[in-house]
């Protein structure tokens, strides 16, 4: 994590804070720091940028493709360093930075140089050649420009990624905000963009909700962000002022069914592991668990056993923040005051920022835990006696990221899971599809809205344009003026060739009638 500091003693230059790292697994300063962006310089920024993308749209798809390629390369060959400052800046355990961040980085790069020659390949549009011969017409997707990309902290090297490697094959240029949270991250990322990409194409500037507003207020051609609600809404209210195609992917606060006939030991080791990695600090951990009556107390005790064998720091690393800390606390308390039962966790460690992994049960149907985003390691068990009731108490809520469903009847399992109201649903398994650049990450309601990932996530970063052309040499149209007799009869011709129900006899007097317009037409 890092602190914002204006203190002259700390701040390099007049207009902007310094961000200084701190380490949150013991709260202490890591000597890391960097200078926010001036949030006047953005305008500047973002002329610049489209200028870069201009220039890059130019260039055919195949050199697009390897710039995006040595991209790729560059920042694996940082793997150890990247996990590094995920471990230092964050206090990621590195297995975590490791599976969560970089090898899903790597595949994410080989998933779209594979696609996307098909993904921008040119639709034709079918044309009758009666009615309009000798023309082509074909939809093409075209760069959508300067992309805003606005980013959280909690997976802060795979997360920008996941929009850059698409945009750039597109043809597009991108301004990236890293969250103040995760600047070093930020500057590591920037450090290897700047070293293989052309000038400008990716610009990283760093501050908070300030830079963040002064970018969008720049006027981008779009605006990706990621991040909480709260501020998710002032995005949008900025953007739809300046008219700017804006997507948001918010929080949430998912659940997990656990169908009678689960697999238990799966289902356990699943929830267990979907409510805790990351301390729970991923939009799509699973904040609430529905369970069957007749497994519940074995499910609950079996889930206790399992949170209690995590180890703080090598399973399970801490909270970004004080500010994240007491807000998961807060929750934990006010459910507690309201009488749930607290079977593990419950209260921080005192050392840096941890807070164990939590497991309440009994918990007040209107307990903030089990409605707001909780963001931490903290999971509410509840059971149900009938799928009804599981289902509706699962879309009980304004959120709609992810859901997921544990059972051995597979079909059973799937038929329950599509009537979760999100984005994202899983059998068996959980959260783990946002960094496939193949799969739609999404969400409904409160989750927000728009696409990352999939060919749909790559028409978020696109518009459609239609391409018409003319091949016939002919001096005019048949719609074109004079407006006469003939054009009517040949209309008339065109439409009872084609409509269909008429009869043949109707589609034969169609013949001369189209013929005659035609030749008067164009003798
Ligand atoms: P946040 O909303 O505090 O900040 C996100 C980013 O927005 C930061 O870069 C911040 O500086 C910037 N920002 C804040 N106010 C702004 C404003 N008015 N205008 C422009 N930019 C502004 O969120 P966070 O604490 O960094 O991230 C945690 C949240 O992100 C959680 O709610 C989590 O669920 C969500 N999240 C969602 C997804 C998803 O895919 N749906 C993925 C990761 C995180």
């Amino acid at each position: 994590m890092s602190r914002m500091s204006t203190d002259p003693a700390e701040t390099a230059t007049a207009g902007t804070c310094r961000i200084v790292g701190v380490n949150p697994a013991t709260g202490e300063d890591t000597g890391w720091s960097a200078d926010t962006t001036r949030p006047e310089a953005l305008s500047g920024i973002v002329a610049a940028a489209r200028v870069a993308g201009t220039e890059f749209a130019k260039r055919d798809l195949d050199a697009r493709k390897a710039v995006v390629r040595a991209l790729g390369a560059a920042l694996l060959a940082r793997a150890d360093a990247i996990g590094a400052v995920l471990h230092e800046e964050l206090g990621k355990p590195l297995g975590e930075a490791w599976t969560s961040e970089i090898v899903t980085t790597g595949e994410l790069f080989d998933h779209w140089l594979g696609a996307i020659d098909d993904l921008l390949a040119p639709i034709d549009v079918a044309l009758n050649p009666l009615n309009y011969p000798g023309k082509q017409v074909w939809l093409e997707l075209d760069a959508i420009g300067v992309v805003a990309l606005i980013m959280p902290w909690n997976y802060p090297f795979n997360l920008p990624l996941r929009t850059i490697v698409p945009a750039l094959l597109a043809g597009n240029a991108v301004v990236f905000k890293p969250s103040e949270h995760a600047p070093r991250t930020g500057a590591l990322l920037a450090e290897v963009m700047n070293a293989v990409l052309p000038a400008g194409l990716v610009t990283t500037v760093q501050g908070d909700g300030r830079v963040g507003e002064a970018l969008i207020a720049a006027h981008p051609d779009k605006v990706v962000f990621t991040g909480s609600l709260s501020a998710g809404r002032k995005v949008a209210v900025q953007a739809a002022q300046l008219l700017i195609p804006c997507s948001l992917e918010l929080g949430s606060k998912d659940a997990a069914i656990i169908l009678p006939d689960a697999n238990l030991d799966r289902a356990v080791a699943g929830v267990v592991w979907g409510a805790f990695h990351n301390a729970g600090q991923d939009c799509a951990s699973i904040e609430r668990c529905y369970v069957h009556r007749s497994i519940y107390d074995t499910f609950v005790e079996r889930v206790t056993t399992a949170a209690r064998a995590l180890r703080l720091g090598d399973d399970v690393g801490p909270l970004v923040n004080e500010a994240g800390l007491q807000k998961v606390h807060g929750q934990v308390q006010a459910a507690r005051a309201a009488g749930a039962t607290i079977h593990c966790g419950g209260a921080p460690t005192g050392a840096g920022y941890y807070y164990p992994p939590t497991v309440l049960t009994a918990v007040p149907a209107d307990a903030a835990v089990l409605v707001e985003e909780t963001f931490g390691p903290v999971l509410p068990i509840l059971p149900y006696d009938t799928v009804e009731e599981a289902v509706a108490a699962a879309n009980n809520t304004p959120f709609g990221l992810c859901g997921s469903v544990w059972g051995k009847d597979l079909a059973r399992a799937e038929a329950v899971a599509r009537q979760l109201r999100c984005g994202v649903i899983f059998v068996n398994n959980c959260c783990f599809t946002g960094p496939m650049g193949g799969a739609a990450w999404t969400g409904r309601g409160d989750s927000g809205y728009g696409v990352t990932g999939s060919r749909f996530g790559l028409e978020g970063l696109t518009v459609v344009r239609t391409v018409c052309v003319d091949r016939t040499g002919q001096k005019r149209e048949m719609w074109w003026y004079p407006y006469n007799d003939s054009l009517v009869s040949m209309a008339r011709g065109l439409v009872e060739l084609g409509r269909d129900g008429a009869s043949i006899a109707e589609r034969v007097r169609g013949i001369p009638l189209a013929l005659t317009g035609l030749l008067n037409r164009w003798k």
